[in-house]
């Protein structure tokens, strides 16, 4: 419980908004605060550079800085908030392997949990597209742009070849400019090592559904920004929709499908559940606050970051400026929040939040940029010092800052690693494929059970009839989303002559042998109990 004496700040949230309020408190709260910040990871994740570690100029763990060691004397929570009584005053959290939920209470409670990426409105995105939102994804898309090179290196099928080339990223703003470059930049730096693939070969696909990129930045600077990446071979194609993803890659309103093995979606920006659960106000997909940043209807709630609809100055007419979502806005609000806080626990006024943007940047890969710095607007090699220097300079932690640049230096000097990190996991795993991939050749051992979600595939028995149509012995079999092929499910032994092929663009879900087991196991156990035989 919250003590009497003293009065407990619970902050949610461990990105820009939390850190940097948890931060502020920690330096000006007397010892009659404390300071209780929640958050999924015990890291912070400076957001700016995920593109960078995409790119692979930046190690994943030198970009993020751990929470416990820049925020000495908060309470680091490492949970997840499931939900919020804010009559109760309490946030209930799932920490560690603890089952069960635990009851937090808090006096003044600061909600910073930004937003999530929604993909649904595009059918298939969702199960398709990379997103770029926390570290993990920026690293898995540095692997999968590795990946697709070893493979492609391997294979001498041209569709699949053209597939595994071709690098697809959704949205032409900040983050989707940023990551187009990136891997534009990690492909071209890594060419070198895969001497069966031409660089001509390679097809990077930046698509925008406005008129222009980077629509945050004046035109010319935009304009600008684009002749450089077409001038690296990134293909812009500009007021273009993506209609669907399949399992080949996407569909556009405009031209033939795209093929493509990686597509990030570098949009979708939306509430997460958790927010839109509360009873609060919400505009725009965000919580409502006032000047002071203090939540509508609420005295102890405040909100902050990309998750708060934070009006900037008075209303002009029926004009309202709001705060955009950015990491320098975060940062600004956390100071603001921190000090009315206190503010409001000695009982003085609170100050209202004022902040005009310094300016805009956006790296482009190459060493180069663009930017606006209070109205001065460059471009190129200075303009990416520029974004370089800071983003450094905005770093939390020394150590975080001495990381960063020891990588920005190696990165001038040395080759990129092109070692591609894949996690131990499980075999288990969703497969695209092509139509006519061959997806079991007879006398290999399956390994497992695919579970067709979409498309059809052909099950033949013998010799494969789309490589030798004379030999033909029975007609195959069709299985469509429902099917399995593979392992039988029974556990007898896999047929060894069985071949399957892919009819049309195709999705299964491969369950490997290991965990075919394991679930075998577990729904024999299920099925005794719900017979009611005695456990064990
Ligand atoms: C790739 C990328 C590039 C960007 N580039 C720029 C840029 O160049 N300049 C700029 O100004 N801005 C940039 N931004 C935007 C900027 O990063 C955000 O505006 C900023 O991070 C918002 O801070 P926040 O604290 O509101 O949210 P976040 O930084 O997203 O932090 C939210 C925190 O809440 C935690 N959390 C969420 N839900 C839960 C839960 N249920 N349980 C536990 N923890 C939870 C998350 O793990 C996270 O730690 C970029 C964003 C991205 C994704």
């Amino acid at each position: 419980m919250a003590s009497n004496a003293r009065k407990r700040v619970v902050i949610l949230g461990g990105g820009f908004g939390g850190v940097f309020t948890a931060k502020h408190l920690q330096r000006h709260a007397g010892s009659g605060v404390e300071i209780v910040l929640i958050s999924r990871h015990n890291f912070f994740v400076f957001q700016p550079l995920l593109p960078e570690i995409a790119g692979g100029s930046i190690n994943p763990g030198d970009g993020v800085t751990p929470l416990r060691r820049f925020l000495p004397g908060v309470a680091v929570m490492v949970a997840e908030i499931r939900e919020l009584d804010l009559g109760a005053k309490t946030v209930h959290v799932t920490l560690g392997g603890e089952p069960g939920i635990r009851t937090v209470p808090y006096d003044q409670l600061v909600i910073a949990l930004g937003q999530v990426v929604d993909l649904s409105r595009t059918p298939g995105l969702a199960d398709r597209a990379l997103v770029m939102k926390d570290v993990m994804d920026a690293f898995h898309i540095r692997n999968r742009v590795l990946g697709c090179l070893e493979d492609a290196d391997a294979t001498t099928e041209p569709r699949r070849r053209r597939s595994l080339l071709t690098f697809v990223v959704i949205g032409g703003g900040f983050t989707g400019v940023e990551t187009i470059g990136e891997v534009q930049e990690l492909v071209r730096k890594s060419l070198k090592y895969y001497p069966n693939i031409r660089p001509d070969e390679i097809r990077t696909i930046l698509i925008q559904h406005g008129p222009r990129i980077l629509p945050e930045l004046p035109e010319h600077l935009a304009t600008y920004a684009a002749e450089q990446l077409r001038r690296r071979g990134i293909e812009i194609r500009l007021n273009t929709g993506v209609e669907a993803a399949t399992p080949a890659g996407i569909e556009t309103g405009s031209g033939p499908p795209i093929d493509a093995e990686t597509v990030v979606a570098a949009i979708g920006n939306a509430p997460a559940p958790l927010i839109r659960s509360l009873p609060l106000a919400l505009e725009h997909g965000r919580i409502a606050v006032d000047r002071c940043l203090r939540v509508h209807g609420q005295d102890d709630v405040w909100a902050l970051g990309d998750d708060a609809h934070i009006p900037l100055g008075e209303p002009n007419g029926d004009k309202v400026a709001y705060a955009p979502p950015l990491a320098q806005f975060a940062f600004r609000e956390a100071k603001v929040l921190a000090r009315n806080i206190l503010a409001h626990l000695e009982n003085r006024p609170l100050t209202a939040f004022e902040y005009r943007s310094l300016g805009t940047m956006a790296a482009l890969g190459g060493r180069s940029g663009v930017a606006d710095i209070m109205g001065v607007r460059i471009s190129g090699f200075p303009a990416w010092v520029a974004w370089r220097l800071f983003y450094l300079s905005l770093l939390p932690g020394i150590a975080t800052r001495l990381r960063v640049a020891a990588d920005w230096l190696l990165d001038l000097v040395a080759s990129r690693s092109i070692a591609e990190i894949r996690a131990a996991q499980s075999a288990s795993r969703q497969v695209r494929c092509l139509a006519g991939d061959l997806v079991i050749e007879p006398g290999i051992d399956p390994g497992g059970v695919y579970v067709v979600t979409a498309g059809m595939f052909e099950v033949g028995a013998g010799p494969d009839a789309a490589a030798d149509p004379d030999a033909r012995a029975q007609p195959p079999r069709k299985v469509g989303p429902g099917g399995h092929f593979g392992m039988p499910l029974d556990g007898a032994a896999t047929p060894t002559n069985e071949w399957v092929r892919a009819r049309e663009d195709s999705t299964a879900y491969f369950i490997g042998k290991d965990d075919l087991q394991r679930l075998a196991m577990v729904s024999a156990l299920v099925g005794r109990r719900a017979d009611g035989a005695p456990m064990s």
